[in-house]
């Protein structure tokens, strides 16, 4: 099914080779000797993920481009490093699976569960200063770069943090992997010897990223081994930036975010950057657009992407382009959400196209983040369980109500 998983530009690239490029959203490091010494440690650590659970996920995101198959992908907008406990992480596990098992029973196709999981820790912002009270203080970019806590201190990005990411993550994956050895594999799906789920987070933070690309002697290509699905945020895509250009060299899937200001040919432009080999289930498309312009945006853009030959994944991420302001919170509500799924399968099959997948923030925790749904968090409610470290989740029952009703569009 897959050929050559070597990407065509990994005869001149190295893993190195983004440096060359303009890389949005980086840290501004205090002390380069230290980052270097970081990732020369990183270097010397054990793959996170095997190059055979690279090659499975692509070959399972292979049947999802060619519409017989579904892909579910769903977590924290950022983790922490709060120490990763065994019955949490199963929480997680369960509610993706849950979801794969909707998805399932409804399109009666194979449901590929991605965790947002086991290294979800860079944040890119919109601002590099935000208010806290009455201070104005750096940005927090995510535990794998600063801390939360509301002093400049904290606030100062520490290369160690990126060795704690990687420990965070072992440990993570070390869960992901005992729970699947329990028994919570999706039965039959794939060997025992993977995670619970496949593991996804935003590639951003490249000086941790760097070091963690791995050559694959058996198929020549290099693998980015610090998850399963890298992605590419809707801030850092432009086609000439150094993080298209990072994981243009990977035999990975790439996931892309695809916002409501990109035009069919910047869409064409990063889709021959990153598949030039036009293989399926090598890129997952993941559309952010926000309710109210997703029927007006989309159906261009499917319609490029598939007279430009990218045998592609679509997938909706309804919450991203759908963030309100509540007060001093961010929220999210359901009926924006539910429009933006319509909105999304709509243009997608409008266009001739599969919508094979669904992107959430999401935990299994009772909190009150998101506005709506069947027993509905209103928006006086949020300041009682809102917990998130970045932006709005909906909670279990917000998600298996997302879930089921985008189970029965794409059962249409
Ligand atoms: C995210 O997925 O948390 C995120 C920052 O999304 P986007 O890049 O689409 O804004
Ligand atoms: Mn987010």
């Amino acid at each position: 099914m897959i050929q050559d998983l070597r990407a065509r530009e990994s005869t001149q690239w190295t893993p190195a080779s983004w440096r060359e490029f303009p890389a949005a959203q980086q840290p501004d490091w205090p002390d380069e000797d230290h980052v270097r010494r970081v990732g020369a440690e990183l270097a010397a650590l054990p793959p996170l993920v095997t190059a055979p659970e690279v090659y499975a996920l692509r070959r399972a995101l292979c049947r999802v481009a060619h519409a017989g198959g579904f892909v579910v992908q769903a977590g924290d907008c950022a983790e922490t490093f709060a120490a990763p406990d065994f019955v949490g992480t199963a929480a997680k596990v369960r509610l993706l699976h849950d979801a794969a098992k909707r998805l399932h029973d409804e399109l009666k196709v194979p449901v590929v569960p991605i965790g947002r999981i086991a290294g979800q820790y860079g944040k890119p912002r919109s601002s590099p200063t935000e208010r806290v009270g009455d201070q104005v203080l750096p940005s927090f970019r995510g535990e794998i770069v600063n801390g939360r806590e509301p002093t400049a201190a904290a606030r100062t990005p520490d290369p160690a943090r990126m060795r704690l990411a990687y420990q965070h993550s072992a440990e993570v994956f070390g869960i992901l992997r005992e729970l699947a050895a329990a028994g919570l594999a999706l039965s039959g799906r794939w060997g025992s010897e993977t995670p619970a789920v496949w593991t996804s987070h935003e590639a951003l933070v490249l000086d941790y990223e760097e070091p963690m690309v791995r050559f694959d002697e058996e198929t020549g290509a290099w693998l980015l081994t610090s998850t399963h699905l890298p992605w590419i945020g809707a801030r850092t895509c432009e086609p000439d930036g150094a993080h298209v250009r990072f994981l243009a060299g990977v035999a990975n899937p790439v996931g892309l975010k695809v916002g409501p200001g990109c035009t069919p040919g910047r869409l064409e432009e990063l889709c021959a950057r990153l598949d030039p080999d036009r293989q399926p289930g090598r890129l997952v498309l993941i559309a952010r657009m926000g309710a109210g312009v997703v029927g007006e945006r989309l159906p261009e853009l499917v319609r490029a992407v598939a007279a430009s030959g990218h045998p592609v994944v679509w997938m909706s991420d309804p919450m991203h382009g759908n963030t309100r302001a509540a007060g001093p919170l961010k929220t999210r509500r359901i009926g924006d959400v539910l429009a933006e799924l319509a909105g999304f399968t709509a243009a997608v099959r409008g266009a001739g196209g599969w919508p094979g997948g669904l992107h959430l923030e999401a935990t299994p925790e009772d909190v009150t983040e998101c506005v709506g749904g069947r027993d509905p968090v209103v928006e006086a409610d949020l300041p009682l369980r809102y917990r998130t470290a970045c932006d709005p989740r909906l909670n279990g029952d917000q998600a298996d109500e997302v879930v089921a009703a985008m189970a029965a569009l794409c059962a249409r």
